[in-house]
């Protein structure tokens, strides 16, 4: 397939036929998306943040491909236990018992939170159907499929993945061996077999129960996104996304209801599938575990912006990576991202200074490209000049299967590129920026400098310190000098003298 393919053809990571594919949409000029949205008992990490990261991306780069981008990220209001495999306590009602509050609070409260982070990473927003909106058609999809692929047990209604064809086969594409972390459930037919109703038990309550003809209960976890797949973008929709982690139990199992649902079983018809292509993003991992949720204090957003860092930085380091990489997560690599994210914000304003002294001047009046203009169709007639070849390279790039790391490089190329049209260089630098969502011409040097939860010394106290030191070094005063920068040192404030960057100052 790839060698028959254009060169920018888009191309993609199939999990399921474990290759790459060309992107042929299901619907003419459509894209539709699910991705696997967090389960809102907590705050989400920054490894669960990267997923989002990666699937806003491939968004950008279906719109820059032409599509019209349907986009939903569920959310998990409601049924995910503390094992993905049916083992274990609801994550919400556990997390509902624990902060005294009900579990329809934890929802809302976490799904808010979700929300801002995505906000802040400039995920663009999305579709967000709460599962606990869908109960009555997982009810109703339960039934179609009870008969023929599930039986009762007293503790609900399993699936039986010995009913379906090719049980698995997302999961063994990737493990080879073709085991997951399956548990047992005493009465289980399968070991893999899973729930898809689970009743409340005997003389206990739920907070989120609903009657169904296997009794008082919750849905199972996997049943939510297939049914919220099917309402809002029906099958076969074009892709689904998620962690590497649903390749091994959430996915197979979303996919075995699939083919239960459409009653036509092989995997050979991708209706079947609900989704003809199935990607997973790699994790972000960090060796000391501060990813856990379960370790206190751990890794979120919030956690970057107190030792100021911009979130916009995290972006930028996962952009870095293959979104099928593994990313190891180092405040040193966040910090060398956020010095690179300076130094394109940096470029882009003095590119914006000069294009407003040209306008001003009336030597070029003519308004640059603005963001809403920008995809690949729209600007590829246009004359790029010695930028075409920029251009070309970051198509090329974002086309192969999301190459962000390079497309980065394309990036810098236009930033950097001398003698050139200046209104051209800002509206491809916008052009390129909208794929990959980093914000850079609503960002500046200020926003970036963002002041650590810890410091304890104001702006214009540094501001002020940094004059007084300055004017003692015109002066020859080298000890006065020195004693500033060792006061404004023991207050966390680094003096960069002759910082390339222009920055003076570091809070750290
Ligand atoms: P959850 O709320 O646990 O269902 O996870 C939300 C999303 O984050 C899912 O797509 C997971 O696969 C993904 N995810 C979880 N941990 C990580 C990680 N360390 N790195 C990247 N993605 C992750
Ligand atoms: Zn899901």
């Amino acid at each position: 397939m790839t060698d028959a393919a254009a060169p920018n053809d888009l191309r993609l990571f199939n999990s399921l036929t474990r290759s790459i594919e060309v992107f042929e949409p299901v619907h003419p000029g459509e894209a539709r998306v699910y991705s696997c949205g967090p389960t809102v008992y907590n705050y989400q990490h920054i490894g669960n943040m990267r997923a989002y990261v990666f699937a806003d991306t491939l968004g950008r780069t279906l719109q820059w491909k032409g599509y019209k981008l349907t986009h939903v990220v569920n959310i998990t209001d409601v049924g995910h236990l503390t094992s993905d495999a049916d083992e274990g306590e609801d994550k919400m009602e556990r997390m509902a018992q624990r902060e005294g509050k009900s579990a329809w609070d934890i929802a809302a409260f976490y799904q808010a939170d979700f929300e801002a982070d995505l906000a802040r990473l400039n995920v663009q927003p999305k579709q967000h159907p709460r599962a606990t909106e869908y109960v009555a058609a997982m009810i109703d999809w339960g039934k179609s499929i009870a008969e023929k692929h599930c039986y009762e047990l007293e503790s609900g209604l399993y699936f039986d993945v010995s009913t379906v064809a090719d049980y698995g086969r997302l999961a063994r594409a990737v493990t080879e061996d073709g085991e997951g972390r399956i548990e047992s459930v005493a009465g289980k037919r399968n070991a893999a077999d899973f729930a898809i109703w689970r009743k409340t038990p005997p003389g206990e309550t739920r907070q989120m129960e609903w009657d169904s003809p296997w009794g008082r209960g919750a849905p199972g976890w996997h049943l939510e996104c297939s049914v919220m797949g099917e309402a809002l973008l029906g099958f076969p929709f074009d892709i689904h996304t998620g962690g590497i982690d649903h390749r091994e139990i959430h996915h197979p199992n979303e996919i075995a209801q699939n083919q239960a649902f459409c009653c036509t079983n092989g995997l050979d018809d991708p209706r079947n599938s609900g989704a003809k292509i199935w990607m997973h993003n790699n994790f972000l991992v960090e060796r000391s575990g501060k990813m856990s949720k379960s370790s206190g204090e751990f890794l979120r957003l919030q956690l970057l912006v107190d030792k100021g860092y911009h979130p916009l930085a995290y972006r930028l380091m996962c952009l870095q990576a293959h979104y099928r990489s593994e990313l190891e997560f180092s405040w040193e690599g966040l910090g060398a991202a956020l010095t690179r994210l300076k130094r394109m914000v940096m470029a882009v304003e003095a590119l914006k200074a000069r294009h407003a002294e040209l306008v001003s001047a009336s030597m070029d009046p003519q308004a640059p490209v603005v963001a809403e203009k920008w995809t690949l169709k729209q600007v590829q007639g246009d004359d790029w000049g010695k930028l075409q070849p920029m251009l070309g390279k970051f198509d090329m790039a974002m086309a192969d299967d999301l190459n962000t790391a390079v497309a980065l490089t394309a990036l810098d190329d236009v930033l950097a590129a001398k003698k050139v049209d200046v209104a051209k260089k800002m509206a491809l630098a916008q052009v390129m920026d909208a794929v990959l969502g980093l914000n850079l011409f609503g960002l500046t040097r200020e926003a970036l400098r963002i002041r650590p939860k810890s410091a304890t010394i104001t702006e214009a106290e540094i501001t002020a310190a940094l004059a007084r030191r300055k004017d003692a070094r015109a002066a020859k005063d080298f000890a006065t000098s020195d004693a500033i920068r060792d006061e404004l040192a023991a207050q966390g404030v680094e003096v960069m003298d002759g910082d390339p960057l222009g920055w003076e100052w570091k809070l750290g």
